[in-house]
């Protein structure tokens, strides 16, 4: 049941393009902050439907995901 439904919705596929340094410290250890060029496509049965690039950002030493301090 909860593999066709997600076969309708579509499954989508991430891939990181680039990272890069970011600007600013983590909030909570003062680690590096770095940002993740990813590609994420949606399929909908084998037919790629739309392709989007954002940017994540993440802590390099506690992997803390940073999105609300940037976005
Ligand atoms: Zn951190």
């Amino acid at each position: 049941m909860a593999g066709a439904a997600r076969v309708l919705c579509g499954a989508e596929e991430e891939r990181v393009v680039a990272t890069h340094k970011a600007p600013g410290a983590c909030p909570r250890c003062g680690g590096a902050v770095v940002a993740t060029d990813v590609e994420s496509e949606r399929r909908i049965l084998c037919l790629p439907l739309c392709l989007k690039r954002k940017r994540k950002y993440s802590c390099t030493r506690c992997l803390r995901r940073l999105v609300t301090l940037y976005s």
